[in-house]
């Protein structure tokens, strides 16, 4: 029987128009980008022609994309560049419990080494952060607020633009973590009025490692790399050729089918959840039923552990997750659900279902059947 991929928050697979794109650059145009010779010049004009590209996708200008090497790499950038650009000074930073480790753990290293001050703003049970928080919590020395567009674990939408607006009248830079919104729903820097941006491609059918930070004209950054002049002098080391150009490609593609693609999601996730709260007991709902992104469903199930159930839905021939691929391993149960006030119980018995583009109807039922069979078995053994 065909496995079924339902991990694609996890990553997805690289789709063939982009693997088309990308093959070139590793065979024939293989230059590096800084060198002189034609060989070189074929790579920068590739990375020249993708970063305009990528710029008019998020309507930005060229000069404030930074290429990187993915999600956590501009993450990090976001924070520490912001954070490090204003040495010298009393510094305060704003974030979410329920943050990605990339933006979290960035943000615990500058607590904890005395960096700065750093308050965490709390989600609400549907996994909300509320904007009234935020404003609460700015202080004249805040130096740079953090809050995700999209959670991975739950897909909850946060209302970036309100956060972001609340920011920009304090003259606070706002940095949102993009990496599970974009490709899933409309992302514009301008609309959304955010000064840095984190995006991934291997979230969008695009290669692993490469990604991108969106920074605002006129905000101050460190650089995360030192070493030659690359992109701007913001991020040394040789360029990635083939996978900036291979990311770029898969946004287009994502933008080209957002709309569809995202009504088709919705409906299969929806289709999903209506079969787990009538067939299934004991099934709970962790994430905003509405305000997600349209792939991702997330739910609790009475009376099982995370590792029982994503072992037996693996054996059922499904791939599905906990929600974070970093927590794997980990005995402690997610700090997304827990700080939505999701009980430890109830968050070690999490599994995220995430659609993507191979996905149909027949999936769902068939994750229906191997639900049940799955619940009902562990829960038969106590
Ligand atoms: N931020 C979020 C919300 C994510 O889901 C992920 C990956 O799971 C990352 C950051 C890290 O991205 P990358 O895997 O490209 O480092």
């Amino acid at each position: 029987m065909n496995r079924i991929y339902a991990d694609h928050n996890a990553t997805t697979p690289v789709a063939p128009e982009v693997m088309a794109a990308m093959f070139p650059f590793y065979a024939n145009h293989f230059g590096n980008a800084s060198s002189v010779h034609r060989e070189g010049r074929e790579a920068r004009a590739a990375i020249d022609d993708a970063r305009m590209r990528l710029a008019g996708l998020l309507g930005a200008q060229e000069s404030e994309i930074v290429f990187t090497s993915g999600g956590t790499e501009s993450d990090n950038h976001a924070v520490f560049g912001v954070v490090g650009a204003t040495a010298g000074r009393k510094r305060h930073v704003i974030t979410s419990c329920i943050e990605h480790h990339a933006v979290m753990h960035a943000c615990q290293h500058l607590e904890q080494a005395g960096t700065c001050d750093v308050t965490w703003l709390p989600a609400d049970g549907d996994g909300l952060v509320n904007p009234d928080d935020l404003l609460r919590a700015l202080r004249p020395e805040t130096v740079l607020v953090s809050i995700m567009s999209a959670n991975n674990e739950t897909g909850t939408i946060q209302p970036v633009r309100e956060l972001a607006g609340i920011c920009r009248q304090h003259g606070v830079p706002f940095h949102t973590d993009a990496v599970q919104s974009f490709g899933k729903v409309p992302v514009a820097v301008n609309t959304w009025e955010i000064d840095l941006m984190s995006v991934s491609a291997h979230k969008f059918y695009g290669p692993k490692g490469t990604g991108a930070l969106y920074v605002r004209r006129g905000t101050n950054i460190d650089p995360m790399l030192f070493g030659g002049a690359h992109e701007n002098e913001r991020r040394a080391g040789t360029e990635n050729t083939a996978g900036i150009v291979g990311m770029v490609k898969a946004a287009e593609l994502a933008a080209g089918k957002l709309e569809a693609e995202s009504m088709r999601m919705y409906q299969l996730t929806e289709r999903l959840a209506a079969g787990i709260e009538h067939e299934i007991e004991g099934a709970h709902r962790n994430g905003h039923p509405r305000l997600r992104v349209p792939n991702t469903v997330n739910y609790s199930f009475e009376g099982c552990s995370f590792e029982g159930l994503l072992l037996g839905l693996d054996l059922e021939g499904i791939a599905a997750s906990s929600g974070s691929a970093c927590a794997v391993g980990s005995l402690e149960p997610s700090h997304v659900l827990t700080a939505m006030g999701v009980s430890r119980e109830l968050a070690r018995a999490a599994v995220r279902f995430s659609f993507g583009a191979g996905n149909t109807d027949e999936d769902v039922e068939r994750i229906l059947v191997a639900l049940r069979i799955v619940v009902g078995r562990l829960r038969s053994f106590g």
